[in-house]
């Protein structure tokens, strides 16, 4: 593939440059990204904050971007694919270990898996590349053409709630009607995922409140109405009530053990945010009482299977629905691929930048 528009950055000490690349590249199928998101990590791979992102073999650079939508521009017969086909790429793509060979490198157990646009594969952001079936989620429906990029993100939200459903068998976790009706949900953090996981959480029947250590402006607070959530800045007032879902976007050890202090009998809490440069915070003896004479559990979660892209799919398409201008003004704007300062630019008013490609 020769001469192709790409945003790319020098793995891992940054730098952002929209121009053109040649790459070696093949398969049955060509594929145009419709959108591309840019989430936290686009911009700590940037800003050469990300210490873990690496090169392709071969290649001084990376192209970046993991979050897509795209079309099939063209596709060999036998792949069951056409021209014009919606698709969303898969990220994770596998190594060797028992994980990856099952199809779940989001568990891969050696770190021998890449991932496209952060560690060792060209990622999206570009105007054409090539990929095989087995990596692609088919969309059918049409009407998730634009918001069918948060796929990506939300995918990592199905993952957590099944992990959430596997940890919560170690005792009775639902309410008495055998629903989570009455349950508390917390969510830490009002970006895109945090958004992603409280529609999630209200989806499962939690009470949920989306929450921030500052106010949050009108279009957060139009997202938490049309979803049934409550929006709490907690740098106002104490919160006394205890939760039974506690999930944490924001990565900060401070804030995790303020809001895990909350945590009710079986509740379970969730690491899905990483700051590796945020400020440590003390684990206290009691802290441990707590967690033992509960039974509560922590895990972390990272990434998701094909199986998960799948199922954002169809809860993207429910969600899309019932309440599609809600849903849609989560993507906050959409810019040209040229406009590489929005790496490094910080707009507190903005849930999920896209870039347009076509
Ligand atoms: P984001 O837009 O940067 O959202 C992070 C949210 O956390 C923001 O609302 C931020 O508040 C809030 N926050 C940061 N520090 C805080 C603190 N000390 N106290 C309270 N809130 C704080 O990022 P995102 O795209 O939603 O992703 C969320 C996090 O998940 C990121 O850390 C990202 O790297 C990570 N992530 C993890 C996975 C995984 O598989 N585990 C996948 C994707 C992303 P402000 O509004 O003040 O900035
Ligand atoms: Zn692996």
């Amino acid at each position: 593939m020769t001469g192709v528009n790409a945003i790319t950055t020098k793995a891992p000490s940054g730098g952002v440059e929209y121009r053109k690349v040649d790459i070696e590249e093949s398969g049955p199928l060509e594929l145009s990204p419709i959108y591309t998101g840019i989430c936290g990590t686009d911009k700590g791979m940037a800003t050469g904050r990300l210490d873990f992102a690496y090169n392709p073999d071969g290649q001084d650079f990376i192209v970046m971007g993991h979050e897509s939508i795209c079309t099939v521009k063209s596709a060999d017969s036998g792949t069951g694919f056409h021209p014009g086909d919606l698709v969303v790429p898969v990220v994770r793509r596998p190594g060797g270990c028992i994980n990856c060979l099952a199809g779940r490198q989001d568990n891969c157990s050696d770190g021998d898996k890449h991932e496209a646009g952060i560690t060792g594969k060209n990622g999206f952001m570009r105007e054409t590349f090539y990929d095989v079936p087995e990596y692609l989620v088919r969309i059918k429906d049409s009407a998730l053409r634009e918001v069918g990029v948060l796929t990506e993100p939300l995918k990592n939200v199905v993952k957590v709630f099944e992990v959430v459903e596997t940890v919560s068998r170690r005792s009775i976790y639902t309410s008495r009607d055998s629903t989570y009706s009455g349950k508390k949900a917390y969510v830490v953090g009002t970006g895109a995922e945090g958004f992603l996981f409280a529609m999630m959480a209200s989806e499962y029947g939690f009470d949920t409140r989306i929450l921030n250590r500052h106010p949050v402006e009108e279009n957060r607070l139009k997202i938490c109405d049309a979803f049934g959530l409550t929006f709490t800045d907690y740098s106002t007032g104490s919160i006394d009530e205890s939760v039974d879902l506690l999930i944490d976007t924001s990565g900060d050890p401070g804030t995790f053990l303020n809001f895990m202090r909350k945590m009710n009998y079986n509740s379970i809490g969730i690491m899905f945010g990483t700051n590796g440069k945020a400020p440590a915070a003390e684990l206290t003896g009691s802290d441990i009482d707590r967690i033992v004479e509960r039974n509560i559990t922590l895990a972390g979660s990272v990434d998701a299977a094909k199986i998960h892209y799948e199922k954002a799919v169809s809860y993207l398409s429910r969600w899309n629905s019932v309440n599609a201008s809600a849903l849609a003004s989560l993507i906050t704007s959409k810019r040209d691929p040229s406009e590489t300062s929005l790496f490094t630019e910080r707009d507190p008013n903005s849930i999920k930048t896209v870039i347009k490609w076509t």
